[in-house]
Order: C-alpha cells, then structure tokens, then sequence
C-alpha cells in the first residue's frame, strides 16, 4: 500500500472470495453463464472495475479502510481464509537424523541407496509465495545433482 511500492494501489485487493464468488466454483451451466458474464466485465475502465471488485469480491467493504482497522482486519481473516492449492511437505526434507524428515538435503529417500524425490512435497514448510516456481527450482538442483554424482 505504501505509495514508494505501489503508487498504483487503487488496483489492489485481497485474494479472497464472497459467498457468491465461491458458489461459482461448482461447475454447471447456470455457473458457466454466470461466468461468462462476470469475466469480461472486469475488463472494464478502472473505476468501474474498482466499484465491481469492492460490490463482487469485498462485500461492499474497501480493503484500504479494513487494512486501517486491526478489528476489522482481524474480522476480515477469520471470515475469508481459505485454501489456495498449495498442499507441501508431505515428504519433508531436512537433516537425517530428524525422525520427520524423508528425504536428505539432496533429495535422497533416507534409508535408500538410489531413490530420490524432486517435487513440492519435499519442502520443509509451506513457503511465503507460491509453489510452483519454487518446485522447479527444487527439480533444477536435484536434477543437477544427480547429472554430477553420475
Ligand atoms: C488449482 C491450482 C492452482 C494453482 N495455482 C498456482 C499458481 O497460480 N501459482 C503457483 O506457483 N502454484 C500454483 N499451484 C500450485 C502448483 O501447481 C503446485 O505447487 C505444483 O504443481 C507442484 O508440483 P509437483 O511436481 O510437486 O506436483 P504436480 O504438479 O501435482 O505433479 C505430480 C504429477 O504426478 C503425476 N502422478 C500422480 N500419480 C502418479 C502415478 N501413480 N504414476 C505416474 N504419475 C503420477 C500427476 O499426474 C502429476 O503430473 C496451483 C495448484 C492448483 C491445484
């Protein structure tokens, strides 16, 4: 929000989705149609979009002023967190003699001679950002190892 960041910050909005929206996650063809009117009129000039994303998305609230207001803010969270795909670490990497871990530091199964696992589920944490650039990142540097120790 700070102006020296984002000097465009009219734009922004939280990831998050009203009721409505989250009805439209069921596929059908009352959705579809629905879908298809809502989509293009976000391609829209700014104000409107603006006015569409604070009635659709916020329900009818400016995210601006609940930032402002740790309450509301507070409110905000426990009314709209939700699951955004990004299930990790079911394979978590980390130092062999750690009971949790699956997988050594070079991806190797501990325990195994030759298995190695290079996906999302050998993170250690959930990171802060998305995952899938960070999973390819974890198959480039497994991959090179494994090209090396061969
Ligand atoms: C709806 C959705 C939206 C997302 N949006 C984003 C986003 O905007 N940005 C972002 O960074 N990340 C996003 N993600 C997360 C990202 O897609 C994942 O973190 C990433 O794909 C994980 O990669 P992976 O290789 O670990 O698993 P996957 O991509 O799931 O790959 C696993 C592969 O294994 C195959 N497979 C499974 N079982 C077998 C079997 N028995 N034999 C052979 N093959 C098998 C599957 O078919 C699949 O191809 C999203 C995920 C979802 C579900």
């Amino acid at each position: 929000m700070h102006p020296q960041l984002n000097p465009w910050a009219g734009d922004f909005f939280p990831a998050s989705y009203s009721p409505l929206i989250k009805r439209l996650r069921k596929y059908g063809t009352a959705n579809r149609i629905v879908a298809s009117i809502l989509g293009p009129m976000l391609d829209v000039p700014a104000g409107l979009r603006h006015l569409l994303i604070r009635l659709v998305l916020l329900n009818g609230t400016a995210f601006q002023a609940t930032l402002a207001d740790d309450r509301a803010f507070e409110a905000f969270v426990r009314q709209s967190v939700f699951g955004v795909w990004h299930p990790v670490g079911t394979c978590r990497m980390g130092d062999p003699a750690d009971r949790t871990a699956v997988v050594n530091p070079e991806g190797r199964v501990i325990g195994s001679a030759n298995m190695y696992v290079a996906d999302a589920s050998i993170m250690p944490r959930l990171p802060a950002a998305n995952t899938n650039i960070p999973t390819i990142m974890i198959a480039e540097k497994i991959g090179d190892f494994l090209r090396k120790s061969t």
